[in-house]
């Protein structure tokens, strides 16, 4: 068997590790997209001057209800615009004015209750729930999986990236729903069991183990990026695991048992430009900005980061709003950031060490820089997830993991367009 590979990683995230989630009221104004993308006709239901509660759908979206947006507050439809967003591209939006009144009740999606295969997969399309660790709806997963079979679910809590923990804070809060959710999920999917997948310290440990079951609790490895959240001896080696962020394990409980909505996220806020680094739950299309002043951000940090440092994308700008699929947000002043100094490759090896895709980073970064594109195709590049563990240890600071994403990216299309270049 070979020896599994990555790398061990700063932990940076305290202080908001330590604090209890904060609740982000009185947000002012929430930006939403009348439905996140898609390719069917999207028929706006809310005009200006429309009263909205939380839940409120803003659109109906031809075959497909899990790409509806639902309102995550009480307010009213002051306008629209059309913004680009890092994540999801450009989007046409509704923007709400939330005047700070009492919240009216929320709106509760259809037919909650019973425990039946349909309604769970309903109530994830019509609460909109999204999972967090790719932004694909919930409801589209439960099908696949139930379609292709799936053996076992695990609960990713397991964030072993520097500076996240809103998987820990929205155990520490909910920790029981979550595990419902979990469980509803193996339900659906036909899976014998399920877990939560986490790497905490051991007082966490104990503590998530007496309210959820230590049977339904693993340890992950700390090294990053995770092998694979579960005991394979356990499982069995060739069962199909299947997983599933843990905020929307939450929102599926809430949809199945409460007929809610999913309108909130929890992200953390942390790097140095942040003077009080911090979870916080805020309604979705909340503007980054808006929860930058919040927790404190110094005038005009240098960099914006959504995600953690190893796999976020920068924005070069705080007008935007949260989604489903940000988990963190990070701002950094100029002196935390290393510039970055470029040097050829000296050959070293670390990357091939760590990849733990098996891959040969820097000989497809070289292929690709050289355009020989016909040779990278032997090279497996579409086994990359981006990980990013092969330009965190490069002393050279090259960028690999992006080359190599890129050169996935292209896939084919790089020999077509050398061919054409090379045909004019
Ligand atoms: S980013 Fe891709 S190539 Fe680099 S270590 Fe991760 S999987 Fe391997
Ligand atoms: S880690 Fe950087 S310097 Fe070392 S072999 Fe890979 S690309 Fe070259």
């Amino acid at each position: 068997m070979s020896r599994y590979r990555g790398v061990r990683l700063a932990f940076e995230k305290k202080p908001a590790i330590l604090l209890p989630t904060a609740e982000l009221t009185d947000i002012g104004q929430v930006v939403l997209p009348y439905a996140y993308p898609t390719d069917a006709e999207v028929r706006p239901t809310v005009s200006l001057y429309d009263t909205l509660r939380p839940g409120s759908p803003l659109s109906e979206v031809e075959g497909e209800p899990f790409s509806v947006v639902r309102s995550s507050v009480t307010g009213v439809v002051s306008g629209e615009k059309e913004i680009s967003h890092p994540l999801y591209g450009e989007l046409r939006c509704v923007v709400i004015d939330c005047p700070p009144e009492t919240p009216a009740p929320e709106v509760e999606i259809s037919g909650a209750g019973a425990d039946t295969l349909d309604y769970i997969l309903t109530a994830a399309e019509e609460a909109g729930v999204i999972d967090e660790l790719d932004g694909v709806p919930l409801s589209l997963k439960l099908q696949e999986w139930r379609e292709t079979g799936c053996d076992f679910v695990v609960g990713d809590a397991v964030e072993v990236q520097p500076y996240s923990s809103s998987a820990w804070a929205t155990l520490r809060g909910n920790a029981e729903q979550v595990a419902e959710g979990v469980s509803l999920i193996a339900t659906y999917a036909g899976a014998s069991g399920w877990h939560i997948a986490a790497c905490l310290s051991a007082s966490r440990r104990r503590s998530l183990a007496l309210r959820i079951g230590k049977k339904r609790l693993f340890q992950a490895d700390s090294r990053y990026p995770v092998r694979e959240p579960v005991n394979r001896r356990a499982v069995g080696k060739r069962a199909k695991v299947c997983r599933v962020g843990v905020q929307a394990c939450l929102a599926l409980y809430r949809a199945v048992r409460m007929g809610r909505a999913h309108t909130h996220a929890i992200l953390t806020v942390a790097g140095d430009a942040v003077k009080q680094p911090q979870n916080v739950m805020v309604p979705f299309g909340t503007s980054v900005q808006e929860i930058l002043r919040r927790c404190g951000v110094c005038d005009d940090p240098s960099y914006l980061i959504l995600g953690d440092s190893m796999t976020g994308v920068t924005s070069v700008t705080q007008d935007i709003p949260v989604l489903p699929g940000m988990t963190c947000l990070l701002a950094f002043t100029a002196a935390q950031v290393r510039p970055t100094v470029t040097r050829a490759c000296i050959g070293c090896g670390r990357c091939v060490k760590v990849c733990h895709a098996g891959l040969l980073p820097f000989e497809i970064h070289r292929r690709y820089e050289n355009m020989h594109y016909e040779r990278i195709a032997s090279l497996a590049a579409a086994d990359c997830d981006g990980c990013g563990a092969c330009s965190y240890v490069c002393p050279c600071g090259l960028e690999l993991a992006a080359v190599v994403q890129e050169a996935k990216r292209s896939g084919n299309t790089l020999l077509l367009d050398l061919e054409e270049d090379t045909d004019a």
